[in-house]
């Protein structure tokens, strides 16, 4: 993709000029522009969203898989369906049922992650023009799906409690005035990526109500769902109205995110047609992946692992909040109950993407927030994320923050003789985030 940013590089590219018009949304993501120094040793990442993955099963994996070569390699290296293999349809229904989905198997489209669900999604129903509502801010994986089909995504208000009812009938009324077509609400009730909240449980049914009555059709990410630290689960929208919702899952954050196998539960009719653009996009989704996902969920203790991933992962939420309380006492920042991710208010005068090459070079690196909103927004926030260092990195990666936000020009003026205000702010956490 980043062939299509306007960069030196585009100057010598003899194509410029062939490529087709949707190639201009398709610009790299400030993430992943900082993928290569952020994953240097030195570096403590904040910044991506890796998972865990040292406690997985990995020598009783190796022997499956090898025994599923040697068994079954004549099914297992061969294209199979587009729609996905029926037993894993069937598990993956089951995985389901923890959240309160009813799917039947036949409405299942296993694809490559969700990601992949997200862009036959957006193929299916976006027409150049179309507007989609999100979460202000929202996973940019999502944004860059939406750019890649030239949809315009506009940014409906959160807080603590997720996505805010009053906020999205407003952001429905104001496209309806302006002759504007929305087509989708794209939205991550579940311990969001990457603010961290969780859709209010007395919110989801009026959610659904409002979406109804515009007749929007609503897209539930929901990869982070059985990761609650409490071990509690939400009742997946998908479950309260399921003709009119869309559900993506994923077996990235709960399993291995590398086999790059995820899914969509759509109605019968959106699934007949995910099928067709699953097909046109890669005929049929890895068959080996597939069999190892099914052999993993039937014969391992796939349960088990989930409630130590959520052992793990509230280790690292610990650690962070701690940290963040000790070093960082002048922002303010979301306390999720689940997932990967710490959304973090900078004080006023500081911009995290301007601030990012000074942070890298300290050593630490996190994802500026302008990279999760489509309209500018974000630039005094932060996602930190606390899914792969250790606690101890952690901890150090957020020392290390605070250094540099000490000096920043703009608070290093103010911290001489404004303690108390920057303070302040921190009580403020986390109102609108
Ligand atoms: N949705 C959200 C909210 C995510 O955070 C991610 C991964 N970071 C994905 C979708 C994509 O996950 P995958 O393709 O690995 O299933």
């Amino acid at each position: 993709m980043g062939h299509c940013q306007q960069s030196g590089r585009d100057i010598l590219d003899p194509h410029l000029g062939r490529y087709a018009a949707r190639t201009a949304g398709m610009t790299a993501s400030e993430i992943r522009a900082l993928f290569a120094v952020a994953s240097r040793p030195e570096v403590v990442s904040l910044a991506g969203g890796m998972p865990h993955l040292a406690a997985l099963p990995l020598e009783a994996l190796a022997a499956q898989a090898a025994q599923l070569i040697a068994e079954d390699g004549l099914t297992a290296l061969q294209y199979a369906s587009a729609h996905g293999l029926p037993q894993l349809r069937e598990q993956i229904c089951e995985v389901m049922a923890l959240e309160g989905v009813t799917g039947h198997p036949d409405e299942v489209v296993v694809t490559v992650g969700s990601q992949m669900g997200l862009d036959l999604v957006a193929r299916l129903f976006c027409d150049p023009g179309d507007v989609v509502l999100a979460e202000g801010p929202s996973y940019v994986g999502a944004l860059g799906s939406f750019a890649a089909y030239q949809a315009e995504v506009v940014h409906v208000p959160v807080d603590d409690r997720g996505l805010v009812p009053e906020g999205l009938r407003a952001a429905l009324r104001q496209a309806r005035n302006a002759g504007r077509r929305v087509k989708l609400l794209y939205t991550i009730p579940n311990f969001h990526n990457p603010s961290g909240v969780t859709l209010a449980v007395e919110r989801r049914a009026e959610v659904l109500e409002i979406c109804r009555a515009y007749g929007v059709l609503v897209l539930e990410d929901n990869p982070y769902g059985l990761l609650g630290f409490d071990g509690r689960t939400y009742p997946a929208l998908h479950s309260l109205d399921p003709e009119n919702v869309v559900y993506l899952g994923s077996f990235s954050k709960t399993f291995a995110a590398g086999l790059r196998v995820g899914w969509v539960l759509a109605p019968h009719a959106v699934r007949e047609k995910l099928v067709l653009a699953a097909e046109s996009a890669t005929l049929c989704p890895p068959t080996l992946n597939q069999m190892i996902v099914s052999r993993y969920l039937a014969t391992q203790d796939w349960r088990g692992q989930i409630t130590t991933l959520r052992e793990v992962y509230r280790e690292r939420r610990d650690a962070m909040l701690d940290a963040l309380e000790e070093y960082l006492p002048g922002c303010g920042w979301t306390e999720p109950a689940g997932g990967f991710y710490v959304w973090v208010k900078v004080p006023e005068g500081v911009d995290t993407r301007a601030m990012l090459p000074r942070a890298v070079a300290a050593r630490v690196a996190y994802a500026s927030g302008t990279g999760f909103y489509t309209n500018g927004l974000g630039s005094r926030r932060m996602r930190l994320s606390y899914c792969y260092p250790t606690p101890e990195r952690i901890r150090e990666g957020v020392r290390r923050l605070a250094s540099v936000l000490d000096s920043e020009p703009a608070l290093a003026h103010a911290s001489a003789g404004a303690g108390p205000q920057r303070a302040a702010l921190r009580t403020l956490a986390p109102e609108a985030v």
